[in-house]
Formats: C-alpha cells, structure tokens, sequence
C-alpha cells in the first residue's frame, strides 16, 4: 500500500455527471402524492415551487445527468475535495484499521451543501426566476444558497430557525455579506409564521416551521422559487459528485472500502458519498456495509415510522413516503442543528428499508468526545453534524483492535465547526446535555401524520 495521507484529483479527472441511483435499485420508491388528493404530483403540481429543470431530475430515471459547464466552472473553484487517510487519529486510537474521510470543509460556505446549492442557482436563473426563498437550520443551507444566488445574480430570502439565529449570529452576517435577506423562524412576514408565533410566542422554531414560511413565500410570487438544501431526490443527485470523487481518489491507491459511514439530517450528504458506492456494490464490484449515523435525540430512521408524511410543520408540502418522527415534532435543542429534521430523505429511507443499508442512533456527548480526539489529532475542527460519523468510525476503529481486523473504512467529514463554537464551549464546559428520544412527544405527533388509503 502507497503511503498516501490526501489523495487529490486534477481539474481534467473532476466527474462531469452526477449519478441517480434510481434505475439501479431492486424497487422503485413509492411516489410522491398530493396533499389534498393524495393522487401522485405531476410536474405542474410542483411548477410554482421547483423550476422545470429541477423538476424533470426529480423524478428522472436516466442513471446518469450531465453537470452544466457553468456549474463545473463554479464546483472546480473548490472540487475535486480531498480524501484524506486518518493516520494521526489511526495512531491514536492504536488500530490496525484504516480510516479515511472524504473532506467537503473546504467549499466557500464550509460544508457539502454549495454542491447542490450552485446547480439550483443556476437552473433557475436558466429559467428566468428573479428569487429563491428557503429554510435554514444551523445556517450551513442559508449561507450556501446565498452564495450561489450572489454567483449567478438572483436574490435570496432565508428563514432561519430562531434557536440557531440567536445563537449563531454570525452564519446570519454570512448570508447577508452574499446579499440574502434573514428572518428570524417563526417570523411575522408570513401567515405560517404569525400563526404559529400567535400559537406559541416563544417557539424556538424548528426547519418544518421554517420551510412552511419559505414555501408561503414562494407560492405567493410568480417570479420567486423555492429551494431545499437537503432529503428531494434532486439534491441527493447533485451530491453524488462527493462519492464519484472519492471512488476514483479510492482506485487510485488500490483501496475498497469495508464499511461507510456518514451522517444523516435529511440524508443529503450521506447519499452522495454512498449511492456511488452503493452503485459497486449492487454491481458486485465491492462489498462495503453502509451505515447512517443519526442523533439519538432525533432519530428518524431508528425510532420513526416509515409512511407518508408531510414535509413541513403546517402540510403545505406534497406527501413523501419517509422515515418520519411526524411532521409536528419540535426537537430538543441539541447542537448538530443540520440534523434536527423530522424526516430522512425518501430514497435514503426507501433503500433503508430495501435493506441495502445500516442505522445507528449516537448521543452528542459521544460525538464531541470524538469530535476534540479528531481535531486534536487531524487537525480539522469538525461541524456538530459529522461528529456522528466520526463517533462511528472511532467505535469502529476499537472494535477493529479488538478482532485484529484491518477494516477500511470511509467517512463523510461534511463542513467544518467553525461557528459552531459556542457548542465546543459547552461541551469542555462539562455542560453539554444527552437528550433521549421523547416518545411520548414523538407518539403525539404522529397522530397528526395523515393516514394514506
Ligand atoms: C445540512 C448539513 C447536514 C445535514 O444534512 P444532510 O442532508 O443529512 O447532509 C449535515 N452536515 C452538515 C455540515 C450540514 O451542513
């Protein structure tokens, strides 16, 4: 084995296509219906949210769709990402297992997110849409989409969910620096929002409360969209660019992956570092096991139901059959914000439930235990979110010293902590708190889930 430690790729080696996983599986997934017929959407259901561009990957079952060169030109200014081998933290931790990650910190918002945000950009400016509006939780979606609407001249209209707008100011200068406008969730400018702050005036707000707000927005205005960071099939698919890097970077120090782990919020990155592998796999090319890491505190695919649900607090949205914790659910306040969703990604959820993956629930003291050993051995202070999947791969590196195996491992290090300090800070505080799944909570919010004949 070369003694690699970050394993890059040239300009000319970036893949041009993004991969859809669809026509690949077993099963197709169920449809998405409409909230008042529960019939399947159509394109025209979707029009006044989605521009047609978008709408056509949603639902397509081409395997593969080419990247627009002025999104190449704009993924290239950060892309291909580096795939790094873990050997201080390999050292530490005394294993004979080899554990790499996938890097997507270095991307101008610091996380994965600009590679789907960049796409949506540019389709809807291609179809003459004037402004985007959206949801954001920890703020890693909100300053994402404002830089690529600020790259491809569109306005951008953000709800922020008031616990992270309070407590991370400055992911909020961030997107007004890239010109968006930020409201605090739930927020007086829209109905959903007055509803909801008349309801409960001191609600923390949650990204179903958001997302109600940025589609009200949208539906409202003919020449504004909306846009979602993470779980659509579209986003999914702009993402798969993580896995395709990193098969190639893989193939080139002879490398196949024994398990890969990352982890899931709405699903958006985690499929885009596994479809691509699970693509071999179902091939038979390689064998990897494929697991997702979820907060113990938010736990949709290990704790929640699979059936339709809405995907917003008030069921605004079409219906998607998901892993749902029921769309009333208001979390608690842990720190990976990006992971507080009350749904997983439809097609994570469907291959989940295919069997072609794995799922654990993580509690956050365990995470920025593992978060402080990966920083302060690799170097890189990991956002809140990641710290699941690098919390999996140190208990996976133990057990590997235990049996003696050399497993490979691969992670997704998704976005980077840097403004997520305050949650550092209490955790070497000693005051970081381990929240339970509530079921009562959960239970009550599922009777509000809709029941499809
Ligand atoms: C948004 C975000 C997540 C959660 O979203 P997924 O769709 O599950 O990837 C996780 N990590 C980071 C850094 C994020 O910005």
């Amino acid at each position: 084995m070369a003694d690699y430690t970050r394993i890059t790729l040239d300009e000319s080696e970036i893949p041009s296509q993004w991969y859809n996983i669809v026509p690949d599986l077993p099963e197709p997934p169920p449809p998405v219906l409409h909230p008042g017929t529960h019939e399947p959407v159509g394109p025209d259901d979707l029009s006044p949210l989605f521009p047609m561009a978008l709408i056509g990957q949603e639902v397509s079952t081409e395997r593969y769709i080419d990247i627009p060169g002025p999104v190449m030109d704009v993924y290239k200014t950060w892309r291909a990402t580096p795939l790094h081998r873990a050997r201080a933290l390999e050292k530490y931790l005394d294993t004979p297992a080899r554990i790499y990650y996938k890097y997507e910190g270095g991307s101008p918002a610091g996380s994965h997110k600009p590679n789907t945000s960049i796409p949506q950009a540019y389709y809807n400016a291609q179809e003459g849409v004037k402004k985007l509006t959206t949801e954001t939780g920890a703020g890693q979606w909100g300053s994402a989409l404002a830089l690529a609407t600020s790259l491809f001249g569109l306005e951008c209209e953000v709800w922020m969910v008031a616990a992270s707008f309070e407590q991370k100011p400055y992911r909020k200068t961030m997107m007004e620096v890239w010109g968006a406008t930020v409201h605090s969730s739930p927020s007086d400018v829209t109905e959903a929002g007055r509803k909801i702050g008349a309801e409960n005036p001191d609600s923390p707000g949650s990204l179903g409360i958001a997302i109600s707000e940025a589609v009200e927005a949208a539906v409202g205005d003919p020449d504004t969209k909306y846009a979602l960071g993470s779980v659509l099939n579209h986003v999914l698919l702009h993402q798969t660019v993580i896995g395709e890097e990193a098969l190639l970077q893989l193939a080139k120090i002879d490398e196949k992956p024994d398990l890969l782990v990352g982890c899931t919020g709405g699903g958006s990155n985690f499929a885009g570092l596994s479809f691509p592998f699970l693509r071999e796999k179902l091939a038979g090319r390689m064998n990897p096991t494929i697991r997702c890491v979820e907060p113990a505190a938010c736990p949709s695919l290990t704790r929640g139901e699979y059936r339709y649900d809405f995907g917003d607090m008030i069921g605004m949205t079409p219906l998607v059959k998901m892993h749902t914790l029921g769309h009333s659910f208001v979390p608690d306040p842990i720190h990976a914000g990006g992971l507080r969703y009350h749904g997983m990604a439809p097609l994570v959820s469907h291959i989940y439930e295919l069997g072609l993956t794995e799922a654990e629930a993580i509690h956050q003291t365990e995470c920025f235990e593992a978060a402080v050993i990966f920083a302060r051995t690799e170097g890189i202070l990991p956002a809140p979110e990641p710290t699941h999947a690098i919390a999996e791969a140190i208990r996976e590196a133990k057990r590997a010293k235990e049996t003696g195996e050399e497993t490979v491992i691969l992670i997704a290090v998704c976005g980077h902590g840097h403004f997520d300090l305050t949650a550092y800070e209490s955790y070497l505080a000693g005051n970081l708190v381990d929240y339970d799944y509530p079921a009562e909570k959960v239970a009550a919010a599922m009777e509000q889930v809709p029941v499809i004949a």
